[in-house]
């Protein structure tokens, strides 16, 4: 088994991943608040959080992944008041589209998917715990908090100027800055109009960090007092969400609660963070209305590396479309003429270099330029590269295995038809819709199809 060294964000450091268990590991991935489609920042985190599944299976690792849906918050409920609605009703929907969106992407499935609103029990058992144990404690509004001057190590992960914590404070909504370090909530007592649970301790509903917790040690052994060995999300959790979660859950085992912490960046536009609070948010069906594909906004992710920012531009995404076209263009030619032929050497040296590279802390970037190295190795047969970029693309999850099955249609179409194609795209390229529009009708009435695969638009027969 070769070395995978990950950026922990516990020590600050690059370190080589060492799991509890031989060739297994167990890794929690902050999900979705689903009270809206996701946003393509979101959307970045989970394409790195896949790299990071992708890349210890590639390892030989067996990966048990838990991603949360977060089913009941403080948003949600705004939105639910706001609309008249159930908060199952905003939910639900939200879901289902939460999981095309990881299709279309080609995101693995992680293992389990578990929602907040099915561990109220494992909620309150914690929060009865750390009561117990003098971590928590009934603030006057009702509600019941974490008391951080308990908890010794409060700030470790997010490295907090303990100046900045204000004693004897506390706050009710889940999301504050590090210039606001108070004791946080656990358990939010009961408002008119709010969806609510019973419990010991009265009518309520669970804080945001605890239901982390709680999924996470009832699925990944914590309930046991076993540490788990990766928990990611992007930068914004880490105050206080992830800070938040390790004090709650090493104060209830007294266990170390996590060994690695992975933070992706985030994506940004002009150069600020994309968040629905600023308005300035995309989602997937906006990149697919733009005629790009879903795959096309996955390679662009790839080309940079995951604790970077990105600044999204629709310039970006196009250039990212084209590449990805010629990759499957490439594909497709050789699909038509190549058998696997084995050429040990070759191959080997190509492997390593790709496996040293992901394993460098994900670094995608550097992958995706060996790739392309392949497509343009003279000296290699197309055999050669067809085995070599169908073994990278486990990692880099560019659906490259699903192409064969367009081989037949894609070719034989007239220059004619081809050329009518380039000028439409040049046409939306412009955001000229509407003659794009007519082009697109002409094609059609010549007996041809355009359609929107995961290679960008692609001319068919009909
Ligand atoms: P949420 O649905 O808001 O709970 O966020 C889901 C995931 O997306 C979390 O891991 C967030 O940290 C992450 N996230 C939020 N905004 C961005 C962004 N602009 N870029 C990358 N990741 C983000
Ligand atoms: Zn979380």
């Amino acid at each position: 088994m070769k070395t995978v060294k990950l950026y922990n964000f516990l020590t600050r450091k690059k370190q080589t991943f060492k799991p509890i268990r031989k060739n297994r590991v167990n890794f929690y991935a902050c999900g979705p608040t689903v009270y809206w489609h996701a946003h393509i920042g979101n959307l970045r985190t989970y394409i790195f959080e896949d790299i990071l599944r992708r890349t210890l299976k590639y390892n030989g690792y067996k990966v048990k992944q838990i991603m949360n849906i977060t089913d009941v918050e403080d948003k949600i409920i705004r939105k639910a008041k706001k609309e008249k609605k159930k908060i199952h009703e905003i939910t639900e929907p939200y879901t289902k589209i939460f999981f095309e969106d990881l299709k279309k992407l080609n995101i693995e499935k992680a293992e389990q998917y578990p929602k907040a609103t099915k561990h109220i029990k494992e909620i309150i058992n914690i929060i009865k715990k750390l009561l117990k144990k003098g971590f928590a404690y009934k603030g006057k509004d009702n509600s019941i908090y974490f008391d951080i001057s308990k908890f010794k190590n409060y700030g470790k992960l997010s490295r907090l100027n303990k100046k900045n914590i204000k004693i004897g404070a506390r706050i009710e909504a889940d999301e504050y800055n590090k210039e606001n370090i108070q004791d946080f909530v656990l358990w939010k007592s009961k408002k008119p109009g709010e969806p609510s649970w019973s419990s010991p301790f009265g009518n309520g509903r669970p804080g945001w960090h605890i239901e982390c917790s709680a999924m996470s040690m009832k699925h990944l052994g914590g309930e046991q007092g076993r540490t788990i060995d990766i928990h990611s999300g992007a930068i914004d959790l880490l105050f206080p969400h992830h800070e938040n979660e390790i004090a709650q859950s090493e104060a209830t085992t007294g266990k170390k609660f996590v060994n690695y912490w992975i933070e992706g960046e985030h994506l940004l536009v002009n150069e600020q963070k994309m968040s629905k609070s600023l308005g300035n948010i995309y989602t997937l069906r906006d990149v697919e209305k733009n005629s790009f594909s879903p795959l096309a906004f996955r390679y662009l992710i790839l080309t940079s590396h995951y604790r970077s920012k990105l600044n999204f531009t629709w310039k970006s995404i196009k250039a990212a479309q084209s590449a990805l076209n010629n990759i499957y263009e490439f594909i497709q030619d050789i699909n038509r003429e190549a058998k696997i032929v084995k050429n040990p050497k070759i191959i080997k040296i190509y492997e390593n270099n790709f496996l040293t590279s992901i394993n460098d802390d994900l670094n995608t970037s550097k992958a995706l330029a060996i790739f392309w190295k392949v497509i343009k190795d003279k000296n290699i047969s197309s055999s050669t590269k067809k085995q070599l970029l169908l073994e990278f693309d486990k990692v880099l999850g560019l659906g490259l295995n699903k192409i064969k099955k367009t081989e037949n249609k894609i070719d034989k179409i007239p220059q004619k038809i081809k050329d009518l194609a380039g000028q439409r795209e040049k046409l939306r390229a412009n955001k000229q819709f509407v003659p794009a529009d007519s082009l697109r009708k002409k094609i059609e009435s010549l007996g041809y199809k355009l359609e929107d695969t995961a290679a960008g638009s692609t001319v068919l027969r009909k």
